[in-house]
């Protein structure tokens, strides 16, 4: 099997605007979340992606060549150009594999992608947070126990505006008592889709070992079977002879 190549995009714009967050994350989120992948799939080809560059790093010659795209992004979701999320969201439905994480709920891309609004409601009161596995068999699950916890993170709370997932494996719970369907799975054309909700950006969040090992499951199960290409062509010529009606 070919190496499984992965780039991880991130928004890159709270590590330079905020040093709460440059502090916990001094090479930037997108680097923290990529060294957690290449260290739990060590032969993956894993590579990073920023809004800043031409073509947010996601030109299509490098979406072609990519197999599983992980994004992070917040404050910044309208600078994501539109010809980008239409470039993604064809990959996506050929079968390249999309990792949505936590503020990644309101991007363009997955708003295009679930079609629906994908909102939420929100705290931010360095609250623990424990997230159980409502779907123990699932490939994203492995390795987790029954359930674990982060001391600290921002609270996402029900209504999520998103389509009823085809598999959800993650239910998270709030020491304020709200609850939020936190690890969510779609199909959308060939392609696989998983939405993760922890990683606000002001928390260690992409260094704890049970986020990194639901990413990097998130990563494999995504990785695409086989390619579909988008066209209707006419088949003129049937595999079997049509008898003529009378
Ligand atoms: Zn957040």
């Amino acid at each position: 099997m070919n190496p499984l190549r992965v780039v991880v995009w991130g928004e890159n714009v709270h590590e330079h605007k905020n040093p709460k967050v440059a502090a916990v994350y001094p090479d930037g989120m997108h680097n923290a979340i990529a060294a957690g992948i290449r260290e739990l799939l060590p032969t993956a080809e894993v590579g990073t992606a920023t809004l800043q560059e031409s073509d947010h790093g996601l030109s299509e010659v490098r979406l072609a060549a990519t197999d599983v795209l992980v994004w992070w992004g917040h404050m910044a979701h309208d600078k994501v150009e539109d010809k980008v999320v239409d470039q993604v969201q064809k990959r996506v439905l050929e079968g390249m594999g999309l990792i949505v994480l936590h503020s990644g709920h309101y991007s363009k891309i997955f708003k295009r992608l679930l079609g629906t609004s994908c909102s939420l409601t929100w705290r931010e009161a360095d609250e623990r947070e424990r997230l159980w596995v409502c779907n123990p068999g699932h490939p994203i699950a492995k390795g987790i126990d029954r359930c674990f916890e982060l001391a600290q993170e921002e609270m996402y709370g029900e209504p999520f505006g998103i389509p009823s997932p085809d598999e959800q494996v993650f239910i998270s719970w709030f020491e304020g008592g709200e609850v939020f369907r936190s690890g969510n799975c779609w199909h959308r054309g060939n392609g696989k889709i998983f939405y993760f909700r922890p990683g606000h950006e002001t928390y260690p969040t992409y260094f704890d070992k049970n986020v990194r090992r639901v990413i990097a499951n998130a990563v494999e199960w995504a990785r695409p079977q086989g390619q579909w290409i988008d066209s209707c062509p006419n088949v003129k010529v049937p595999l079997e002879p049509i008898k003529p009606k009378a």
